[in-house]
């Protein structure tokens, strides 16, 4: 019998990333194969993001594609993840290439999915509104991801997580330490720990492991394992324990991605962040002060509704002050049930994109200045593939998250090297094996 194929499409973070793993093993174990591409592929699994408008037009446009490849040869067309819960029934009156969709809440029922549309069913699977995690998450190699909470309670004036994802749910760390035992024993080097606001672990069940506790905990059962991460930190839940226990903890990568949005405290109100711009600047002082070498990386959302000249201001101030390693920009969009798109979207988009021009810019610089810093210095990466630029190339990442491109062979692959940082291209460093 022909093996079947699977092909697996993942828009969005890392959260989707790690849960398109985690389906991944989860056909596998059905005797499913991955295919080099969708073409050979006898089942699509397109996992969506929806968090931005732009990242559900990139679907939609994607989802054309599929039709006409629908055309010259069969196989079948399953939707997941945000955008599949977003739209629920409507995605298969407007998709008609679809033929199965898995919501957040349906991820167990995915494989009975397959099999009724393999007899010709349309199955939407909803699931019982209690979110499950899978057991595993990787399917091999270096590095890994490892959910510890899902959903959201924030409500973010203009996002959508907290309804497409539901509530949060804290992982059990019985569970998360099972993996990262297991991961371990796959010979994994670099683990990261996922969740949408993980300093919120147990938050809401009166669980007494924090989630600092947690990374001690995982740290200290992490074998092997010498790098530990976690994704993402909210300002106004990073607490003083989270920074002592990575000052304490070697194996805790220096590295925190503290999504700041914004300079101005009227738009941080408006957009129910929860802290100040002045707060949070004392947050960074206080990581920078425990944590030596400590990269800082941001996200920032600009065009919000009612954003002045003067917020735009603030934004840059901020950024220039806090010195970010890296920061996500991106334009505001309205998302449909979200609090903002009631505000509606005065800022025009040409003025948007300008305004989002000169934040790049200026990050840019601030990039040069801060990762300048390193350059002639020494440094371990944990080589992780072959450049996709120059395949003469490695691509390696450092503790701090940086990436870096170096000559060498395909044989460091999964394995730490020394290097010398030697040059910049843009955010990533040219270095050399010493
Ligand atoms: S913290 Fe805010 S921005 Fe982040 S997922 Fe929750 S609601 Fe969205």
């Amino acid at each position: 019998m022909q093996p079947r194929r699977l092909f697996v499409e993942t828009y969005g973070c890392q959260m989707n990333k790690a849960e398109s793993e985690a389906i991944v093993a989860d056909l596998a174990a059905e005797g499913w194969e991955l295919a080099r591409k969708p073409d050979d592929a006898d089942l699509v699994v397109i996992n969506t993001c929806s968090v931005r408008e732009t990242a559900e037009e990139r679907i939609r446009g994607r989802l054309g594609w599929y039709r006409r490849l629908k055309r010259g040869r069969h196989f079948t067309l399953l939707l997941t993840g945000c955008m599949a819960e977003r739209l629920g029934q409507r995605a298969l009156e407007e998709f008609p290439e679809i033929d199965a969709l898995v919501g957040t809440y349906g991820r167990e029922g995915l494989r009975e999915a397959v099999r009724r549309a393999g007899a010709g069913e349309r199955p939407v699977v909803d699931g019982d509104g209690t979110f499950r995690f899978a057991a595993r998450h990787s399917s091999g190699g270096p590095r890994a991801f490892v959910p510890v909470m899902h959903g959201c309670d924030n409500f973010c004036s203009y996002c959508i997580v907290p309804f497409v994802r539901g509530p949060e749910v804290s992982r059990p760390a019985a569970e998360v330490l099972a993996e990262v035992r297991a991961l371990d024993a796959n010979g994994c080097l670099d683990v990261t720990l996922l969740g949408q606001n993980v300093n919120s672990y147990r938050r809401g069940d009166g669980g007494t492991i924090t989630f600092p506790r947690l990374l001690g905990r995982v740290a200290a059962e992490a074998g092997r394992i010498r790098w530990i991460r976690f994704l993402t930190s909210h300002p106004k839940d990073l607490s003083p324990d989270l920074i002592a226990v990575m000052a304490e903890e070697p194996r805790l990568c220096r590295h925190v991605h503290l999504p700041v949005q914004s300079g101005s405290d009227r738009v941080l109100a408006a957009m129910n962040r929860g802290y100040t711009a002045g707060g949070y600047l004392r947050l960074v002082d206080a990581i920078r002060g425990a944590l030596t070498g400590v990269s800082i990386t941001t996200d920032i959302l600009t065009g919000f509704p009612g954003e002045t000249e003067e917020d735009v201001r603030l934004t840059l101030a901020l950024m220039e002050r806090a010195g970010f390693d890296e920061a996500f920009t991106y334009r505001y969009n309205p998302r449909e049930g979200t609090a903002a798109a009631l505000l509606g979207d005065p800022v025009q988009e040409p003025l948007k994109l300008e305004r989002l021009d000169r934040i790049i810019a200026a990050q840019r610089r601030i990039v040069v200045r801060r990762a300048g810093e390193r350059l002639g210095k020494v440094a371990e990466v944990l080589v992780e593939g072959v450049s996709r630029r120059n395949p003469g190339e490695l691509l390696a990442r450092t503790e701090w998250d940086a990436m870096a491109v170096l000559p060498g062979d395909p044989s460091l692959i999964g394995r730490f090297v020394r290097v010398r940082l030697e040059s910049l291209a843009g955010a990533t460093f040219r270095a050399a094996i010493l």
